[in-house]
C-alpha cells in the first residue's frame, strides 16, 4: 500500500506550486528535498533582519494574471520596480537603455535627438556582424557599447567580445522614454515578508524530509508514492547515460556592512573589465528595508564544473541535442512526470515555472 499520491523530489516553486494544489484536492504529498531548507533558488536567509536572496536576486515579474492572483493571495506583494543602475569606473547610468541614459551620456534632450545620435554610433559597424562587438554596435552604437555591455559581457563569459559569436545577443531593447523601469511585464514586486512567506504557505499540509537525496535511495522513495515529480537534474535520474548535461554557474560573497545604506538601489552592475564582480546587490532595497545594518552580495560568473550550483543551462545545439535524447526517454515514464528548471533543463522565470506546475495541476488533478 502506497502512503502518498505523490512523492516531490525538490522543494523548489515548481514542487511547491504543485504540491500546494494537490493538498487543495485532498492528494498526500511528501516532499524531499536535499538542501536543508525549502524553497529551492528563492530562499531567503535572514540576516541582521534582511532577506537575503541566498541564491542571486530574485524580482517577481508577470502579465499573467492567473500567476500574479495566485501569487498574491498567499503572500501579497510590495511595490518594488526594478531600477538597476551601471556604474561604469564610477559614472552611473541608468538601465534599461533609455532617455535618462542617452541624456548622460550625450546631453540629447529629446527622442528625436537620441534616434539621430543612435544612427549614427550604429553606422560604426559592419551590416554583417561577424562577431558580438560587431552585433552589439549594430544594434546600440559604439558608446553604450564600450561603456555598458563590452566589460559585463566579457566577465559574464570569461573571453573577449571579437571571440565571443554575434547570436549571442539577439536584441538589446532600448526605451525612447524616461522610463527606468526594468521590466515590461504588466506586474511585479517582492512577496510582502520575503520569499519564505510563499514557501511555507505552498509546503503546508505536505511532509518533508530535508537533507535527502532521492537519487541516493530511489526504490525507497519510489515505494512511497503512486507518482514522483522530479524536479532535480534530468541527466543525474538518468545517470548520465547519454552525457552530461552542462550549465553556468555564479559565486556569491555577502558581507554586513555597519551602514544604513550603502548603494541607494538594490541592483547595481558593474559594467567595466577590471571590476572582478558583476553585480552588487544591497537586499534590503527589495522590501524598503529600515535596518541599522545593511547586507550586500558580490555576484562573481563562474564556469560550472560537476558538483557546483548548476544555475543557467547552457542551451547551446549541442547541450539542447543531448537534453531532447533525455527528454525522450523521460517521455516514455508512466509513475515519473519531470518539471521545473532542472528537470526541464530550461531557463524559466518564476512566473513560468508556477504557469507550468498549474498547467500541470490542472491536468493530473482534476
Ligand atoms: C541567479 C538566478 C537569479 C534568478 N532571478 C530571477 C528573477 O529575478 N526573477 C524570476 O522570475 N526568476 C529568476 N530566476 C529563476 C528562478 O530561480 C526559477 O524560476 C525557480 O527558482 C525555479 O524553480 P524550480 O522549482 O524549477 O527549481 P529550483 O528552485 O532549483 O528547485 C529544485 C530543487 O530540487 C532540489 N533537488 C535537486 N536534485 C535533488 C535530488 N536528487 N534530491 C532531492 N532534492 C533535489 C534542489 O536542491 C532544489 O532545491 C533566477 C534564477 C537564478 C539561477
Amino acid at each position: 500500500m502506497k502512503k502518498y499520491d505523490y512523492v516531490l523530489v525538490g522543494a523548489g516553486l515548481f514542487s511547491g506550486v504543485f504540491a500546494y494544489q494537490a493538498v487543495q484536492k485532498g492528494r498526500t504529498c511528501l516532499v524531499v528535498e536535499k538542501r536543508d531548507h525549502l524553497g529551492g533558488n528563492i530562499y531567503c536567509e535572514n540576516i541582521e533582519g534582511i532577506n537575503v536572496h541566498k541564491y542571486g536576486a530574485h524580482i517577481f515579474h508577470t502579465s499573467d494574471q492567473r500567476v500574479w492572483d495566485f501569487v498574491n493571495s498567499l503572500a501579497p506583494c510590495n511595490r518594488y520596480t526594478n531600477s538597476p543602475i551601471a556604474n561604469y569606473k564610477g559614472e552611473i547610468y541608468n538601465m534599461p537603455f533609455n532617455m535618462n541614459t542617452f541624456n548622460k551620456l550625450w546631453g540629447v534632450r529629446t527622442p528625436a535627438e537620441a534616434e539621430e545620435m543612435l544612427t549614427q554610433q550604429r553606422k560604426d559597424a559592419p551590416e554583417t556582424p561577424s562577431n558580438l562587438e560587431e552585433q552589439a554596435i549594430r544594434l546600440v552604437g559604439r558608446d553604450i557599447y564600450e561603456k555598458l555591455i563590452k566589460g559585463y559581457t566579457e566577465k559574464q563569459w570569461g573571453r573577449d567580445c571579437r571571440d565571443l559569436p554575434s547570436f549571442i545577443i539577439k536584441r538589446l531593447p532600448v526605451r525612447f522614454t524616461y522610463d527606468n523601469n526594468y521590466f515590461n511585464d504588466r506586474y511585479q514586486g517582492i512577496p510582502e515578508g520575503g520569499y519564505n512567506v510563499l514557501i511555507d504557505k505552498l509546503f503546508a499540509g505536505c511532509d518533508v524530509e530535508l537533507g535527502v537525496d532521492y537519487l541516493k535511495n530511489r526504490s525507497y522513495y519510489d515505494s512511497l508514492g503512486d507518482t514522483v515529480i522530479y524536479t532535480g537534474m534530468i541527466d543525474a535520474f538518468y545517470e548520465y547515460c547519454f552525457g552530461r548535461l552542462e550549465y553556468r554557474s555564479l559565486r556569491f560573497e555577502t558581507e554586513v556592512l555597519e551602514e544604513k545604506n550603502y548603494q541607494g538601489v538594490a541592483v547595481v552592475n558593474y559594467t567595466d573589465r577590471e571590476t572582478p564582480y558583476t553585480r552588487i546587490i544591497e537586499h534590503k532595497h527589495f522590501e524598503y528595508g529600515t535596518q541599522e545594518k545593511t547586507v550586500i552580495t558580490k555576484e562573481y560568473p563562474a564556469d560550472w564544473t560537476y558538483g557546483m550550483e548548476p544555475y543557467y543551462p547552457v542551451n547551446d545545439e549541442k547541450n539542447q541535442a543531448l537534453y531532447r535524447q533525455y527528454a525522450e526517454k523521460a517521455g516514455q515514464e508512466d509513475r515519473v512526470i519531470f518539471g521545473g528548471r532542472l528537470g526541464e533543463y530550461k531557463y524559466y522565470d518564476m512566473d513560468k515555472v508556477i504557469a507550468s506546475a498549474l498547467a500541470l495541476s490542472d491536468r493530473v488533478l482534476s
